[in-house]
């Protein structure tokens, strides 16, 4: 019998810095999912604790005393739907730390941890050989020019110029930026299980890998086919070693559509079958970030047909809201 998915446990609302929907408040997110039939509603904006050093920017005003404000609407839930606090951390995969301390951890029912936010250069994934040789270029060039400008305001200008503009003004470089980030994927997801504050948090309480080897950054036309070249061994060993653990995989309702509606050609799909195969168990969330985002829930029961899932496939803390 096919299961029928009643959690949501990846869900930004206006506590996280990249959503755009100002409608999405906590308690708009109460009501739409009592209205969708939920049972269980987590909120896991994206956040870096406050104990850790090395946040980026983007990170330093998302602390875990400004999340815990989302907390307040909490006590407004509707009846027949419980509420989880959790929070989507990150992982620095370029420095090896991680987001989230065990102390700050504390502060949550679960945690997601992402490996694969990509996008995040020189935080998650180092810049390519060509990009370091183009801003190398640039910063020699720019030397030349502004013989008396200070060093450090020499690399703050080369440092500034996007990697999309570099490839434009180097066009002979050509790197193979599907082989670096197919690459990336991998190191990223082998080096956060290895991390040792990951394996604190796992004793600790529940923790699900958010959207595993999606590749953000890439754009979504372009997905499957890097995914293609991701190696099913490659996945396996980092399958095996998460269930050793027992960290959970979650099932990324956005970040699968995202590759394919089509769940026969979607090599996301494929991965998170040999992760079934390795053993592990699933959470389900949308990774909504707006109120009307949330109904994309409603291909969870296909993502859970389409792998064979049964209760015993999801994380044992989400059983409850799994018919
Ligand atoms: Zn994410
Ligand atoms: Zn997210």
């Amino acid at each position: 019998m096919n299961l029928h998915i009643t959690h949501d446990i990846h869900t930004h609302n206006v506590f996280s810095a990249c959503c755009s929907d100002r409608a999405a408040s906590t308690k708009a997110y109460l009501e739409k999912e009592a209205a969708l039939g939920m049972t269980v509603f987590g909120l896991s904006n994206h956040l870096w604790d406050e104990r850790v050093p090395g946040a980026s920017y983007w990170y330093k005003n998302q602390t875990i005393l400004k999340a815990e404000e989302a907390k307040n609407a909490f006590r407004d839930a509707p009846a027949g739907l419980s509420v989880l606090f959790g929070a989507e951390t990150e992982y620095y995969a370029c420095k090896d730390i991680l987001g989230m301390s065990p102390e700050g951890a504390s502060h949550f029912d679960y945690l997601l941890i992402p490996h694969s936010h990509l996008h995040m250069r020189n935080e998650v994934m180092a810049d390519f050989p060509e990009i370091l040789e183009a801003r190398a270029a640039v910063r020699k060039k720019l030397a030349e020019t502004f013989p008396d400008f200070p060093e450090k305001n020499l690399d703050a200008m080369a440092a500034t110029l996007k990697e999309a503009d570099l490839l434009k003004i180097f066009p002979d470089l050509a790197p193979d930026i599907k082989a670096y980030t197919n690459a990336a994927n991998v190191d990223t997801f082998r080096s956060l299980l290895a991390n040792p504050t990951l394996e604190v948090l796992a004793k600790q309480l529940p923790v699900s890998i958010a959207h595993s080897f999606s590749p953000c950054g890439v754009p979504h036309a372009m997905k499957n086919d890097y995914l293609r070249a991701i190696s099913d061994d490659d996945a396996r060993e980092c399958y095996e070693k998460a269930a050793t653990m027992g960290i959970y995989i979650e099932l990324n309702v956005g970040a699968i559509t995202e590759v394919s509606f089509d769940f026969s050609d979607n090599r996301l799909i494929e991965l998170y079958r040999i992760a079934k195969d390795a053993g592990c168990r699933f959470t389900f969330g949308t990774d909504s970030h707006s109120v009307d985002g949330l109904a994309l829930i409603s291909h969870a029961d296909g993502i859970a047909a389409v792998l064979g899932l049964t209760k015993d496939d999801i994380a044992p803390f989400m059983q409850c809201a799994v018919c």
